[in-house]
């Protein structure tokens, strides 16, 4: 049998426009009385957030002030009314249908009885916390074709509150200040040249009443930076680039003279260099520290983007900024000369630790890369760091130099390699969390590998994947045995790791990858939602798992826990998508069949149910008949993999958030230049390709989509579907849910 395509999903491929999706219809609701009051502290005015009130958060344990709970961001709670004895009592207070397909990734805030969230297309709503009630929506209406600089889905992470105003970064790069009584924009700025393909989606954290925000966009070729806003008006008050500029003009700082040091040849900076700060942030009030988490390089390739070598700064680094102007403190680099898009944008915590009998003051990070990072707060010096997942890019890091030892077959320049982690990460931006309890950092694990390879006919092109790496290895095995092998080699797991021994402590390992962010409370327990559409606690000293529930659809953001009027809730933002899920298929077989998003709480005794899901599970259909060859179709498979897959999914199989091309219509089939490279769904967000696919390209796009289909039909009718029924049904089927129930 010959078997062409299959059904992968771990495909991180280029370019493409994820924007096709109608968004919610997010006409501001008529404003409610505002729940401002039923919380613990300052009742009256909404969002009236101060660095004293997060400084002094465990003395409000009700309220969330700001993403990480705290500046420390150890998304720790000290709520207990909700713990281990009781937690199977757990049942849902109320949910909120979203009416958006896209991921969902943000942390809620909650202030004194309103919850202020986000949903794809970086919109914003406010709902009472007790009921759910809708109190305000804000739309900043992000024009649809800007998605197609959004490398990893139109998400958003969450929002800032100070001083009566809400924060925002949108997907096309602006930094919106809502007020958090109704909704209505206070102040707007635009925070990047939105001619480049700048994104945001991460949450601002707001320091000395500045907010900071980042970006996004080093998969295309941008160069990174922070700025910071004052909170009251707007106004800018500093900025700090993470990457040098054109070496030919003066340097910003000593920090980019002494970064363009470590750059080689003439070119780097005319790509941008990237660096962006799109995630993670972190605070210490005493040092007055702010930290922020660098990400990849433009390109992903070293060769091409820095000829000649470098440890290119401040790729991959953790940056210590002076909070007051934005200025230089320390830096650590955990991925030297980064090569495999290893960003360390990912989530830091600070604590202070007994280590060797002395108390540090640290930051804790598990980047891409694969190792656990503990760093000296103070100073940025390197205390330890281990693998917490399998490494093979590097055996070691060296404790002497605190520097990663890189192994010599990783280099994938003269031959494709599989390497371990992915570009996911071992780690991604799911938050993780600390607790000061059991003394374990509690990591969100990915655990899959991926195959590298020179992209030797690399062309910079603005408007697409800048990366110089060839994606058309990550095209899936046409043998049907090395298919289900690198099926089963995509893992995920929580893990609960010791940050003093540098060891993993338990470990629930998942059925998929892509599991959603994490929260600890006091209550010993730790919250986790899942791909396969449950949310789920577990024991924080043993990761016994004491409660689940089923939601539908899976989970890929932070839970967090408050309290109004004395009772404990604990809510999570559920929807499929970003990077991993929009490139890979659904874990049908599972839970997670529901498309929208949805907004879930869940109290002790809760009575709210919710409504039934009609899921039927449709085969591939017959796609029309198209007279090929086998030269064609390889070619089409390249193509598609550098410029489809991204959205519709690696091997053909989508997440469902876009169309799976294998369910194509007929009439799909027979406009099919006209849609890929005439445009004809643009207005559905669909761009038009015309300007890297000819018409032979986009025929051999359909070719390929024809062929492989068919393939993949034979497969499924063979005795692999039932020797591995629940690993192929995500490839085989798709579900077909009833339309969904109008958001209550
Ligand atoms: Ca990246």
């Amino acid at each position: 049998m010959s078997v062409r395509t299959l059904v992968i999903g771990f495909t991180l491929v280029w370019l493409s426009a994820c924007s096709q999706e109608q968004t919610t219809s997010s006409e501001s609701a008529a404003p409610a009385e505002a729940a401002a009051g039923t919380g613990a502290a300052t009742p009256g005015a909404a969002g009236n957030v101060s660095a004293e009130r997060i400084i002094n958060a465990d003395k409000e344990p009700g309220n969330w002030l700001t993403t990480g709970r705290t500046y420390d961001e150890q998304r720790y709670s000290p709520l207990d009314q909700i713990n281990r004895e009781n937690v199977k009592d757990l049942d849902l207070a109320w949910y909120w249908d979203t009416g958006t397909r896209r991921g969902l990734e943000a942390t809620p805030l909650v202030i004194d009885g309103v919850m202020y969230t986000t949903g794809a297309w970086s919109v914003v709503w406010a709902h009472n916390a007790k009921t759910g009630e809708l109190i305000w929506s804000h739309d900043p209406n992000v024009p649809r074709e800007h998605a197609r600089y959004a490398c990893c889905d139109v998400v958003n992470r969450g929002v800032a509150a100070w001083k009566g105003k809400i924060f925002v970064g949108t997907i096309d790069g602006r930094l919106v200040a809502l007020n958090a009584t109704d909704g209505k924009v206070a102040w707007e700025k635009v925070t990047v040249d939105q001619s480049k393909p700048y994104t945001i989606t991460g949450a601002p954290r707001v320091v000395k009443d500045k907010v900071v925000i980042g970006n996004g966009g080093a998969e295309y070729g941008v160069r990174g930076y922070v700025t910071a806003y004052n909170a009251e008006d707007g106004s800018e008050a500093w900025r700090f680039y993470t990457v040098p500029g054109d070496p030919s003009q003066p340097f910003e700082n000593k920090a980019m003279e002494t970064a363009a040091a470590t750059w080689r040849g003439s070119e780097w900076w005319k790509v941008g260099g990237g660096g962006t700060v799109w995630d993670s942030m972190s605070y210490d009030p005493e040092l007055n520290q702010l930290y922020i988490g660098v990400g990849n390089g433009s390109p992903w390739n070293r060769y091409i983007r820095s000829p000649g070598g470098g440890d290119n700064l401040f790729l991959s680094s953790i940056v210590a900024l002076n909070a007051d102007d934005g200025s230089y403190v320390w830096h650590y680099q955990t991925t030297p000369g980064d090569t495999w898009d290893y960003t360390a944008v990912q989530h830091m915590i600070l604590a202070d630790l007994d280590i060797n009998g002395q108390k540090r003051k640290v930051i804790m990070q598990a980047p891409k890369n694969g190792f656990f990072y503990v760093l000296d707060r103070t100073n940025g010096e390197f205390i330890s760091a281990e693998a917490y997942v399998p490494v093979t890019w590097a055996t070691h890091v060296d404790p002497e130099t605190g520097k990663p030892v890189e192994n010599p077959d990783a280099h994938y320049a003269n031959d494709p390699k599989k390497i371990r982690p992915a570009p996911y990460g071992g780690h991604n931006w799911h938050p993780m969390t600390f607790h000061p309890g059991t003394g374990l950092v509690y990591i969100p694990v990915l655990d899959l590998p991926f195959k590298y390879g020179q992209d030797n006919a690399f062309k910079y092109n603005p408007t697409e994947w800048n990366t110089g790496v060839d994606f058309g290895q990550t095209i899936p095995s046409s043998d049907p045995d090395t298919m289900i092998a690198d099926l089963k080699d995509i893992k995920g797991y929580l893990s609960a790791w010791d940050p003093v021994a540098q060891k993993e402590v338990w470990r629930v390992q998942h059925a998929m990858s892509w599991n959603g962010g994490l929260l600890s409370t006091a209550g010993g327990l730790v919250f986790q939602g899942r791909a396969d559409g449950h949310f789920a606690a577990y024991t924080a000293d043993t990761g016994q798992l004491v409660w689940e529930a089923p939601v539908q659809v899976g989970i890929i953001a932070a839970p967090v826990t408050y309290s109004v009027d004395g009772e404990q809730y604990v809510a999570v933002v559920a929807g499929w998508g970003g990077a991993y899920g929009l490139a890979s298929g659904v874990p049908r077989h599972h839970n997670n069949v529901l498309e929208e998003g949805r907004l879930l709480v869940y109290k002790l005794g809760g009575k709210q149910e919710l409504p039934k899901q009609e899921v039927a599970f449709i085969d591939l259909p017959k796609p029309p008949a198209m007279e090929t060859t086998k030269e064609e179709t390889d070619k089409g498979a390249l193509l598609y993999h550098q410029y489809c897959s991204v959205c519709h999914g690696g091997g053909l199989v989508s997440s469902g958030s876009l169309p799976d091309l294998r369910y194509a219509s007929a009439d799909t089939h027979q406009a099919f230049d006209a849609i890929v490279r005439g445009g004809a769904f643009q207005g559905k967000g669909m761009p038009k390709f015309d300007h890297v696919l000819g018409e032979a390209d986009a025929r051999a796009i359909q070719a390929y989509i024809v062929t492989a289909t068919n393939n993949t039909i034979a497969f499924c009718e063979s005795e692999y579907r039932k020797n591995f029924p629940e690993l192929l049904d995500t490839a085989c089927t798709r579900a077909n849910k009833a339309p969904a129930p109008a958001a209550q």
